[in-house]
């Protein structure tokens, strides 16, 4: 048997050994509480990871998966979005986004719709892409949209600080990057029937696991869990665990990767380039104090909130889009009224259809 296989096959024999541990100790808690758990997955990732692997029809019997403000683009407030459709209507403007953003509805428009009626608009991986496509097109003026939460905000850290040595003049950022602990915080305070909560390991890389200690102080047993589906069935085995035992606690199952402290580098840099917002407006929850980056002074030149005039159309969200629902994890996706029918992944209503990471679209083609 050679590596790969053998690999595979140990895998395979654990998760079939973890899931059977995690169904016993579920429907033992079924049985205490008289109803299924209902946990929340804040992460956009997890959200996708446990619907595309199975494992949350696997185990569908016993726990509820609720998802949360994890997903950048989902949280992504309407206003922001209609601000970004009218910089791509500017002359002489291109916009430099993630691929994610293209096919999202703000209130009139989308990317894709702008680029047909002749907008710039270029797909990159990294921000550090869109730093050299401004250095190498000075007469364009080169917007890069900055979504995201900590995970991402270091290499837009990076890209800031690339443009600022480089002193290019047709380069700005607009950030709309969001904090995900502030978040939380402000999700907590409401009552949600939730027994516990599966944390983001991509964040919790960045900030390491004592940035969610303050979970317990809610009430509330969390674990940090990986992506992986083996890190899938662990971190959930690891919450039921502190479910059972009655610990308010912060575990961490994606230990190799997660440190208590986070990743000390990456957490200089976004302070360097990053000031904290005294309030930040998300879609589902509203505005929340200090949940959002905006640029330090220092490179404040480089910010387009500031330097471009932007329009926010009057227009709003469909009323019957339960996005901002499904991401508070107070419904699930197939109970807003237009999933399936009017809203499906090619005629998306809400963001959450169409973002790789948005609930509806990970429940549409995978439960
Ligand atoms: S199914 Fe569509 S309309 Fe309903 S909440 Fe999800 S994205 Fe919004």
């Amino acid at each position: 048997m050679n590596y790969q296989l053998g690999r595979k096959n140990i895998s395979h024999k654990l998760s079939q050994s973890l899931l059977q541990r995690l169904e016993r100790l579920g429907r033992q808690l079924v049985e205490e509480k008289g109803r299924k758990l209902v946990l929340m997955e804040v992460c956009g990732t997890h959200t996708v990871e446990y619907a595309r692997t199975g494992i949350a029809g696997l185990v569908g019997d016993y726990i509820d998966l609720r998802s949360g403000p994890g997903c950048p683009i989902c949280v992504t407030h309407q206003n922001d979005l209609d601000r970004i459709f009218s910089l791509a209507r500017l002359e002489d403007t291109l916009i430099v986004t993630f691929g994610d953003l293209l096919r999202v509805p703000g209130s009139y428009t989308t990317l894709e719709q702008e680029i047909a009626r002749g907008s710039r608009v270029q797909i990159c991986y990294s921000p550090l892409e869109a730093v050299e496509t401004a250095a190498q097109n000075p007469d364009t003026r080169v917007v890069f949209i900055a979504i995201g939460f900590e995970t991402t905000a270091p290499a837009i850290a990076a890209a800031i600080k690339l443009a600022s040595q480089q002193q290019l003049t047709n380069f700005w950022i607009y950030p709309i990057l969001k904090r995900v602990p502030p978040a939380l915080k402000a999700l907590l305070q409401h009552p949600m029937g939730l027994d516990g909560f599966i944390l983001p390991g991509h964040v919790a890389a960045v900030l390491g696991r004592k940035a969610f200690t303050f979970m317990p102080d809610f009430g509330y047993p969390a674990v940090v869990t990986g992506f992986e589906p083996l890190d899938l069935l662990w971190g959930l085995y690891n919450l039921l665990t502190l479910i059972a035992e009655k610990r308010q606690d912060v575990g961490n199952a994606y230990s190799h990767v997660v440190r208590e402290e986070g990743n000390k580098r990456a957490r200089l840099l976004i302070e360097e380039c990053f000031a904290i917002e005294p309030v930040t407006r998300w879609r589902g929850l509203g505005l929340i104090s200090e949940s959002g980056y905006t640029l330090q002074p220092l490179y404040s030149h480089l910010n387009a909130c500031l330097h471009f005039t932007m329009e926010v159309s009057a227009a709003s969200t469909d009323p019957q889009c339960a996005c901002g629902l499904v991401i508070t994890g107070q419904c699930t996706p197939q109970q807003c009224p237009l999933f399936g029918r009017r809203c499906t992944p090619s005629t998306p209503v809400g963001p959450c259809m169409v973002s790789p990471e948005g609930a509806c679209g990970a429940h549409y083609h995978y439960r």
